[in-house]
């Protein structure tokens, strides 16, 4: 065995026993750690350093009581949590998720993932993550905004434009930013960069909305480029019905692709005319209503109940998942081969498990890991800083042909690590070792902190 393969060896045996039963955040880490042997292999001098022990440490962890009432006026309690991973190269940066599954576990894969994601933008950012097990999900809008009040009551004293800068994620959006935002300026006064994905009448910027989705496809985009070939004509297959699949289908459809799918945590569509976007956008954003109303506007369509979308039979060439962690297991990655997929590229964090990437590997699809393919939502949220500082706002095309450029540079920059490190066309390992590699420079230049 080689002296990194011990090396790395010993510190997962380290995070398992200080990490026992948070299994996301160990998958993550599993995911990780030997993609980077060949990056410790040709510099060793980051092995004897011990950096890689000390950046899985987390900065900081905060975790905290969210006391709350609902509109009869029982009192209630959830977990609110900000994990401040890494510092090294700007503040943290990250957002927050509103979801009934969210864990000590939870946000730290999350804001490992960050690191390397923000990392990967090119920007000033370094990684956190956070959020709540509270579930936004038929809630009146009154409780969410006095549940919204109570997290910023505490989280206040942890942030700052600066400092920290939370975001939206799964079951926080426009809504709760707004309410966060509005109780943060009565604590603080108006600090305009402390959120981002703010509404932008008070400093949101223009495509933070798009951007995950927008960026997604840009990613695939430039892939496509790389081999001679675009998204004219292809076939998709996208899960999720939020933020980042509304704004990846409009994307695809703009490029002239055909996305036929989406889905909730009930059940998915199929609709062999393609997803009518103004329809998901009427439904998810206006009525917040579920997605087995979409066939009464669209007779051809079929809502299949309790189904997971990537059991599909239908054939497609790119799948790019946009719903939550762990939904393709290895077994539905399977089902990806049968249907023809030659892409698979992530929209949300985390969705294959590590026996789905490695169906990915065997059956030669290429794979766009969540932490290069999803990181223009963060990119953005960058640029909506940058304005904040400027106290500026730019155009959309001016953001947009920003995001557009970043996702290729991310796209380049991993197809271009994996080559130099021996492991061409393997992008989670080109996004990992370059995203730890300028990481790990910042630490090691700062010192021993
Ligand atoms: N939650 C998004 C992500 O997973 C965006 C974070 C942000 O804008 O800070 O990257």
């Amino acid at each position: 065995m080689s002296k990194v393969t011990e090396y790395l060896q010993s510190i997962m045996t380290k995070i398992e026993e200080k990490n026992s039963g948070e299994s996301e955040y160990l998958q993550a880490i599993h995911e990780f750690i030997p993609t980077i042997t060949p990056f410790l292999e040709k510099n060793p001098a980051y092995m004897e350093q011990n950096i890689l022990e000390i950046l899985l440490e987390p900065e900081r962890i905060i975790q905290f009581r969210v006391p709350w009432q609902d509109d009869q006026g029982n009192w209630k309690v959830n977990r609110g949590f900000r994990v401040q991973y890494n510092s090294a190269i700007g503040p943290y940066k990250g957002g927050l998720r509103f979801h009934p599954t969210v864990s000590a576990s939870v946000v730290k894969f999350l804001g490992f993932e960050q690191i390397f994601k923000n990392s990967l933008t090119g920007l000033p950012i370094g990684g956190g993550k956070g959020g709540s097990d509270f579930d936004p999900k038929g809630k009146s809008d009154n409780e969410v905004m006095r549940f919204c009040q109570s997290f910023m009551t505490e989280l206040q004293k942890y942030i700052g434009p600066d400092m920290d800068v939370p975001a939206g994620d799964i079951g926080v959006g426009g809504r709760e930013i707004g309410y966060l935002f509005g109780a943060y300026k009565r604590l603080n006064g108006y600090h305009t960069g402390v959120l981002t994905g703010k509404p932008l009448s008070y400093w949101g910027s223009l495509v933070r909305t798009e951007a995950t989705g927008y960026g997604l496809v840009y990613f695939v985009k430039h892939l496509l480029a790389d081999q001679k070939d675009s998204f004219s004509g292809k076939k998709v297959i996208v899960s999720g019905s939020g933020n980042v699949a509304i704004y990846a289908i409009e994307k695809v459809h703009e490029l002239g692709g055909k996305v036929y799918t989406c889905s909730d945590s009930s059940g998915y569509v199929y609709d062999p005319d393609g997803i009518d976007v103004a329809l998901l956008k009427e439904l998810k954003e206006v009525k917040r209503a579920r997605l087995s109303e979409y066939p009464s506007a669209r007779p051809k369509a079929t809502y299949y109940a309790g189904e997971s979308v990537w059991t599909s039979t239908e054939s497609y060439e790119i799948a790019l998942p946009c719903a939550t962690q762990n939904e393709i297991t290895s077994e539905l990655a399977q089902n990806l081969v049968t249907q023809g997929v030659k892409v698979v590229a992530e929209g949300a964090n985390m969705p294959s498990t590590l026996a789905a990437v490695h169906v990915y590997q065997e059956h030669g699809i290429q794979y766009g890991p969540g932490k290069a393919a999803n990181a223009g939502g963060v990119a953005v949220s960058a640029l909506e800083m940058a304005q904040n500082s400027q106290r500026l706002p730019w155009t959309f095309e001016q953001v947009d042909q920003e995001l557009d450029k970043i996702m290729a540079t991310i796209f380049e920059t991993c197809r271009d690590t994996a080559k130099e490190y021996a492991v061409p066309g393997d992008l989670l390992s080109g996004a990992n070792i370059a995203g730890f590699a300028k990481v790990t420079q910042a630490m090691i230049s700062q010192g021993l902190v």
